[in-house]
């Protein structure tokens, strides 16, 4: 009978170490406290996976930033200028390395695969010097054994480090990163034996590098890295953890003739050829951990499901070699589902977050081993049924309607730079239109009336009016500043996904889900149960409001569905583009409305669209194929004369350029101030791109305030490549975290280039 987890959430159920972070790093509280903090939780969790009865209860999955970050610090691996002089690497180092520091920035993050979370890239190079300096992985291993608890201590795998890491500052961009193999393993036997020293008889080694598309040569570092741990590891049992996707043929070949490892840990929920690879040859005598249980949604598992997949994986591996586990860390579902008291009763039947999974793993263990808990499983067979069934999850009209999209094409009649002359007759605007992406600062005040708001302190009366008064500020100083396409600046808004989450049915929503983004950040993504549907208009009211206090045309705002579905914990029950489509109808009523309300501009933000890529090359046209028609479906049956733009936040987008022009927007902005470059020579390559398009002229993540000379540079640079004809100017995104005393100088500035390169044209 044995059980799993691949890692836990770091927080804490009530976000306990993000709090304990932030005030460390205010200096409001010590190192001690921190620790304290952070030991309290790690203890926590261990007691309560051995509570539940779990077999292999992972250390060193705690992490007070980023685990890539703390094999960094294992291995030593500091980048120079943080000027670090060797010995164990404490927190001065290992946060400037995360965040900066008053004289040096931190290195750069990105996103942890297809997830919401973000590590913190590896800089290496040929003079990259390596050395074993954070024993964490060691100390945990001992802490929890000093509690009772023999755990399995977790390391990132010294390939996916590799794989995952970048060039440093200065070394050629080809630089073979995977050269340093043969660097990093001494430290890699080092903290073996150390582990070894300490008792342990199991180590878990994460490598979900091995579901990406790799070449030869790459997964020839797998069978070169594992032979040459052989010695080091003999005498342990060795796990290689993979997830988030089935593990390629050819590389699952590779991995499972590995001799030096005894278990192999894959994802049976996203990886969904994982049980076929698995019949067509599993190695005699190993042990397979199968990730049954989703670490990435909320859903309560198909118990039942699961357990007639694990009987049969039983008769493949034999019954003491199956470990049932979760598809990956629960590090990415949401904490306890205890403390969600104000959820209501039957939605939280269909429910599992972290600590509810672990016990699910537990009781299919159990059930396997011939201990099935009658009462728990008839529970949960119970929910299940209610889910399928409940009337608040399916309305069929919605259905028919999503159905019906199938098969056709929705796009606008006319072609784009038709629509683009008939509007500009209507909206008269100048070459290089000026406009902003949409917030504007949310300031203390603002937060304040909202929340009041919501906590019933004051009446929808005082809300409005509040609203109101913001808005018209908000007018009156574009107006001001002279830009030429308006926006009403969201201090409704709260998040741009919440907001309309809320007024959308199908949608719940959690007290303390929360999901570490990075770092100390964490976000609370809805809940998409049922079917989606728009009840009443959304956005009409603020944006008519804010037409009504100018005569230069206001944009509606909405969120796109795409970036609606990534950002939300999708249900599992039908396919992700139908939920999509569902949503992609409510916001094109949304749209129409506001045409109807005699909004002129309507703006469709997609931030998210690109986060959805799917990890392997072979799946990316099918998922921007719904993605993109999705989108279109939104305001496929409006006027020519009606504006529609979308926006994007980030601007690598090389690959998918032509998925974007399908999207047939007739304005996309796009982030660009940190890339330049990479944008530019998407056009430069000869794209033919005959939109309106507004590439951000400055970076609105910093406070600095761009100059006028600077900000028009870009836009010269810009007009090198684009026609003068399509080219808008406006920041790289929105400015709710920016203070006015940033926004103005910079929208001044920003304003005085369009007009000085005007008079250049
Ligand atoms: N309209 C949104 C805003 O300005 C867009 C935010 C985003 O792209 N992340 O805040
Ligand atoms: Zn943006």
């Amino acid at each position: 009978m044995a059980s799993h987890i691949v890692g836990y959430p770091r927080m804490g159920p009530k976000r306990e170490l993000k709090f304990a972070l932030e005030s460390f790093w205010d200096g409001k509280s010590t190192a001690e406290d921190l620790e304290k903090v952070a030991t309290d939780l790690r203890a926590s969790i261990w007691k309560q996976m051995a509570d539940a009865g779990i077999k292999y209860i992972p250390s060193n999955t705690f992490s007070y930033y980023d685990q890539v970050l703390d094999t960094t610090a294992m291995l030593g691996a500091v980048p120079e200028r943080y000027s670090w002089t060797g010995g164990e690497i404490g927190f001065d180092t290992y946060f400037s390395m995360a965040r900066g520091n008053a004289t040096v920035p931190a290195m750069e993050m990105t996103k942890w695969f297809d997830t919401n979370y973000h590590f913190i890239v590896p800089e290496l190079g040929p003079n990259t010097k390596f050395s074993y300096s954070s024993h964490k992985a060691v100390n945990e291993y001992k802490e929890a054994k000093a509690l009772g608890v023999d755990t399995v201590p977790v390391l990132i795998g010294p390939v996916s480090y590799l794989l995952l890491s970048k060039p440093a500052k200065g070394v050629e961009k080809g630089f073979p990163l995977l050269s340093l193999l043969s660097s990093i393993l001494p430290v890699y036997k080092e903290v073996i034996a150390e582990l070894k020293a300490a008792g342990a008889s199991w180590i878990q080694f994460d490598e979900p590098t091995l579901v990406l598309d790799l070449d030869a040569h790459k997964l020839a570092a797998f069978s070169a890295a594992y032979t040459e741990l052989e010695s080091a590891l003999s005498g342990l049992n060795v796990l290689v953890e993979t997830y988030f996707a089935d593990v390629p043929a050819e590389s699952f070949k590779t991995l499972t003739s590995l001799s030096s490892v005894t278990a192999y840990g894959f994802d049976l929920v996203r990886g969904t050829q994982t049980v076929e690879l698995i019949k067509s040859g599993f190695p005699a005598g190993k042990y397979l951990f199968a990730g049954v249980v989703d670490g990435r949604n909320i859903w309560a598992d198909d118990l039942a499901a699961s357990l007639s997949t694990l009987q049969a994986l039983e008769a493949v591996v034999g019954k003491d070699k199956l470990v049932v586990s979760t598809s990956c860390s629960l590090m990415h579902t949401a904490v306890d589902l205890v403390n969600e008291t104000k959820l209501d009763s039957e939605i939280k039947s269909w429910l599992a977050f972290a600590a509810q999974k672990v016990v699910e793993v537990d009781a299919l263990a159990k059930a396997l081993a011939g201990q099935k808990d009658e009462a728990y499983f008839a529970a949960n067979a119970a929910a299940q049924a209610s889910r399928k069934s409940s009337p608040r999850v399916t309305n069929e009209e919605v259905q028919k309607a999503a159905a019906a999209l199938k098969g056709s094409d929705h796009r606008r009649a006319t072609n784009v730079s038709a629509r683009l002359d008939a509007q500009q007759k209507k909206l008269n605007l100048p070459v290089l239109p000026t406009t902003t992406i949409g917030s504007f600062p949310q300031t203390v005040e603002l937060r304040r009336v909202r929340r009041e708001y919501k906590a019933k302190k004051i009446s929808e009366e005082e809300y409005v009016s509040a609203i109101k008064e913001e808005i018209s500020k908000v007018v009156k100083l574009q107006e001001e500043l002279d830009i030429d396409v308006l926006v009403h600046g969201e201090p409704e808004r709260n998040d741009m996904v919440e907001y309309f989450g809320e007024q959308l049915s199908g949608f719940a929503f959690t007290a303390n889900g929360w999901v570490q983004s990075y770092g100390s950040r964490c976000v609370k993504p809805p809940i998409i149960y049922g079917d989606v549907s728009r009840p009443n208009p959304m956005t009409v009211f603020w944006s008519k409001t804010a037409q009504s206090m100018t005569s230069r045309p206001m944009k509606g705002m909405l969120t796109g569905p795409v970036t609606i579905l990534n950002w939300s914990f999708v249900r599992n029950d039908q396919p992700r583009f139908e939920t999509c489509y569902q949503i992609a109808l409510a916001i094109k009523k949304e749209v129409e409305d506001l045409e109807a309300a005699g909004i002129q501009v309507i703006q469709i933000d997609e931030a998210a669209l690109r986060e959805g890529l799917p990890l392997r090359k072979a799946e990316h046209a099918f998922y921007l194929d719904w993605a993109v028609h999705s989108f279109r479906i939104t305001n496929c049956e409006i006027k020519d004369t009606t504006q529609i733009h979308t926006h994007m936040c980030y601007s690598n987008f090389n690959d998918i350029i032509h998925s974007i022009i399908n999207m047939d927007a007739d304005v996309i902005t796009i982030e660009n101030s940190r890339s330049d470059e990479k944008l530019l020579s998407v056009f430069r390559g000869g794209v033919k791109y005959g939109a309106g398009i507004g590439p951000g002229v400055y970076d609105i993540h910093s406070p600095r305030i761009p100059s006028t000379e600077e900000i028009a540079d870009r836009i010269s640079k810009m007009l090198a490549v684009l026609d003068t004809n399509i080219l808008w100017v406006n920041p790289d995104c929105g400015l709710k975290t920016r203070k006015y005393t940033e926004v103005k100088p910079a929208l001044t500035n920003m304003v005085s280039a369009a007009k000085l390169i005007r008079t250049q044209l």
